[in-house]
């Protein structure tokens, strides 16, 4: 028997998670179990511990929509028992059991050989969040990253943190726009070069075009942030929309398309092929500078999901929350 934080829906619809200890046969099919060692915590992870279950499609249910680990056994030729391997996306811990486990099983397809030079607790302080912010760069430089500052949004949480310490390695100025003025020397410290307070963004004048400011942008906010700093970015700039932790809307106009040729990308790190996973996975492993790493990781037991489910939906975690499932 070993640990999962499981959650549970009783009769009148109502969910909870608990510690609890399940065994090797209450694990779903798969072609390889693996012995994690590391998971993350993710907004999507807040959503599915959270009261209403949000994106859970069946009960009972073990979250953790990444982890990284040590593979204990394998039906797939692609891997064998003692193999380090990482997981992010394809709807674990949402449609199938994640990584809140001391061991999982998943189809050999979701997984990604560790790559070199990185451990699982690395990888994990990536995760999700870090593994998304490497795509948005990625799509950045396939479009062209202009010169000048590049704006990163919801710059204190977790996806933010990593493509900051990223865009400043790779040498780019980076804005770093945040709701937490508190956070301003952490952010400093992962590399960016001027803080942008939000309201900064957000309440400006509404025109739809204002002076042309961003070479780029990797923006984790969406809503009102997305619509307004579109009309600020460069001639031919691009956006890297990852996420909505400011709302889903977009109250913007099309002006910024036509009249600057501004290109909004829409990054999905759920259903990214494995080549692509890879490939993302190694530039981490090469751009990502490890020692600012460390400054965002704050370590989690299974037993503190349920409280930092909570506070990662209300935008007051800072970082990477990194969980080690056998502490
Ligand atoms: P975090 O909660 O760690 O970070 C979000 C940050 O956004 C907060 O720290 C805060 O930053 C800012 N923020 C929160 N609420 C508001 C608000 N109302 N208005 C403006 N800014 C706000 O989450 P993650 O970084 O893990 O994820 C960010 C978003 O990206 C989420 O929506 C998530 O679902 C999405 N996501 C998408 C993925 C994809 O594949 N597309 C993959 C991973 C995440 P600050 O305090 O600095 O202002």
């Amino acid at each position: 028997m070993f640990n999962a934080l499981v959650v549970n829906k009783n009769d009148e619809g109502k969910t909870s998670a608990a510690v609890s200890q399940i065994g090797l046969d209450d694990l779903p099919a798969g072609d390889v179990t693996v012995a994690v060692e590391y998971s993350t915590v993710n907004y999507k992870d807040g959503l599915c511990i959270g009261p209403g279950g949000g994106l859970v499609r069946n009960y009972p249910h073990v979250p953790g929509i990444d982890f990284a680990g040590t593979v204990e056994a394998s039906d797939d030729d692609r891997y064998k028992a003692g193999d380090k391997v990482v997981l992010t996306g394809w709807r674990v811990g949402e449609a199938y059991w994640g990584g809140y486990s001391q061991k999982t099983r998943v189809k050999a397809d979701w997984l990604v050989p560790l790559p070199d030079g990185l451990t699982t607790q690395q990888a994990m302080a990536v995760g999700t969040a870090g593994f998304t912010a490497m795509l948005a760069v990625m799509a950045l430089e396939d479009h062209g990253i202009k010169d000048g500052p590049v704006l990163v949004t919801g710059a204190a949480g977790g996806v933010g943190s990593v493509a900051t310490a990223i865009l400043a390695k790779l040498g780019h100025e980076v804005a770093a726009v945040t709701g937490r003025p508190e956070t301003a020397d952490y952010l400093n410290g992962l590399g960016a070069t001027q803080i942008v307070a939000r309201e900064d963004i957000n309440e400006t004048t509404k025109r739809p075009l204002e002076a042309e400011t961003w070479g780029g942008c990797v923006d984790a906010v969406g809503g009102e942030m997305l619509a307004r700093l579109l009309g600020q970015m460069q001639y031919g700039a691009s956006v890297s929309a990852v996420g909505l932790a400011g709302g889903a809307g977009l109250p913007a106009t099309v002006i910024p398309f036509l009249l600057r040729g501004v290109n909004l990308l829409g990054i999905d790190s759920v259903m990214q092929p494995y080549d692509n996973r890879v490939r993302a996975w190694a530039r981490i492993a090469q751009d990502l500078p490890m020692d600012r790493l460390e400054a965002m990781v704050q370590p989690a037991t299974l037993s503190d999901l349920p409280q930092l489910g909570k506070d990662i939906l209300k935008g007051a975690v800072k970082g990477r929350v990194v969980v080690d499932v056998n502490a």
